[in-house]
């Protein structure tokens, strides 16, 4: 039997994730030491093509990759998503000059990329983008107040969402380099969540970089084609955390009596754990199916096709995000109460895949966003679509 990129990460995850839960709640410094073995071990930004030195591991396949990091931690898992955004948005709408260094560094070095989008008043409204870029000659230079951005302290590279300060307002994404003069991290949240990742508050004055970094084409439409992967792969995040919370609760089952019997043996315990695994089952396959749909519309772009441009975000994407938030919550409530008082103790790290599990149904879009997107792109009649 042949020993899979996934079979590499299960047991990465096993060795150097697991069983780590207070040191990946405690805000580890980043980039934490296991990322940096993550590299090492040739498992890092596993979706690079070949082409640029990477294992190009497809998303579809991603999604076990994932859901075997977030078995191990979410947030360690979360923050290895990100950088997919870029990479994405790179390779369709940058010149391959620009795009073939960077990809090839995060290959050859490990390391992330970082976007810039979210702003404290705009929020997930993108399109009311207050950041600006002027083009200045023969530079761009962007300025703003980002307001979260995960890995931007230790980013290669920044894509940063602004429009243009001239007359015609358009919005682009423009990829600063982590040196560019005037990025200013203000500071690090203290999340309640998915601790083991590291997300900022981020300050860009006058960031000059050649105008080829302004990226081809509508930046939030850019954008919204790189959410897709990563909006897939935090849904897989529930996946794994969800495994989690059913092997916890078969762990504690086998030494836990009640009416004189194991809790394994108990017929309520077995309902929830049948319906846990049915809705681990079904995040997975909504998982890989829009998975599967991505790498479709991204071998066809690169070919040319502008249908993934034209549609931007995949309703398949968004339906796994929004479906994986309320799975993997729905999971988490079976958990905490699984365990009785214990899990409410922070000696148990139950509650902790409560607070990491949260955060599926939050980043990149809550379930309120996601709704909006599933009815103003796929339910109202095509020419009213916005
Ligand atoms: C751990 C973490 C990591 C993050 N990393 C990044 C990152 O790397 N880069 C980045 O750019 N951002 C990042 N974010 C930001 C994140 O994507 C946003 O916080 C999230 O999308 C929610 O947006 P918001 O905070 O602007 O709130 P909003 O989406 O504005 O929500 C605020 C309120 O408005 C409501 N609302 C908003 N839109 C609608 C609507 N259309 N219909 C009805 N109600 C609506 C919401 O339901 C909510 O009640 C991160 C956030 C977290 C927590």
């Amino acid at each position: 039997m042949t020993t899979t990129l996934v079979d590499r990460v299960r047991a990465f995850a096993q060795a150097e994730l697991t069983s780590k839960e207070a040191y990946f709640d405690s805000l580890p410094e980043a980039p934490t030491v296991e990322s940096v073995r993550l590299h090492e071990a040739g498992l890092a930004n596993w979706w690079i093509p070949a082409a640029y030195g990477g294992p190009g591991v497809s998303l579809e396949d991603g999604v076990d990759v994932v859901s075997e990091l977030a078995y191990g931690d979410g947030g360690f898992a979360l923050g290895s998503i990100p950088t997919i955004i870029g990479t994405t948005v790179l390779q369709l709408c940058g010149d391959e000059s620009l795009a073939r260094p960077y990809l090839e560094g995060l290959a050859r070095d490990g390391g992330f990329h970082a976007i810039l989008a979210a702003e404290q008043d705009a929020g997930s409204e993108l399109v009311r983008t207050s950041a600006t870029y002027v083009q200045a000659g023969e530079e761009v230079v962007v300025s703003g107040d980002k307001y979260f951005s995960t890995n931007a302290a230790t980013a290669a590279v920044l894509f940063a969402l602004a429009r243009s300060g001239g007359e015609d307002g358009g919005i682009s994404v423009v990829v600063l380099p982590r040196d560019t003069p005037g990025i200013e991290i203000v500071k690090r949240w203290d999340m309640v969540g998915v601790r083991g990742s590291a997300t900022y508050q981020v300050r860009l004055r006058d960031c000059a970089v050649p105008a080829r970094h302004r990226l081809r084409g509508n930046g939030v439409r850019n954008l919204e084609i790189g959410l897709n992967a990563s909006r897939i792969l935090i849904a897989a995040t529930a996946v794994g955390m969800a495994r989690k919370v059913r092997d916890l609760a078969m762990e504690y089952a086998a030494v836990k009596h009640v009416k004189g019997a194991p809790l394994a043996d108990n017929a309520v315990f077995a309902a929830k754990l049948g319906q846990i695994e049915m809705l681990v089952d079904v995040m997975r396959n909504q998982c890989r199916a829009a998975a599967a749909e991505f790498d479709r519309a991204m071998a066809a772009a690169r070919s040319g096709d502008t249908t993934l441009y034209r549609v931007g975000t995949l309703r398949s994407a968004l339906a796994a995000k929004m479906y994986c938030g309320q799975a993997g919550w729905q999971v988490a409530t079976i958990g905490s109460e699984m365990f009785g008082g214990l899990g409410y103790t922070h000696d148990h790290p139950i509650g902790k895949l409560v607070r990491d599990l949260r955060h599926v149904g939050l980043v990149e879009g809550g379930d309120d966003v996601i709704r909006d997107l599933l009815y103003a792109r796929y339910v109202v009649p095509t020419g009213r679509r916005r």
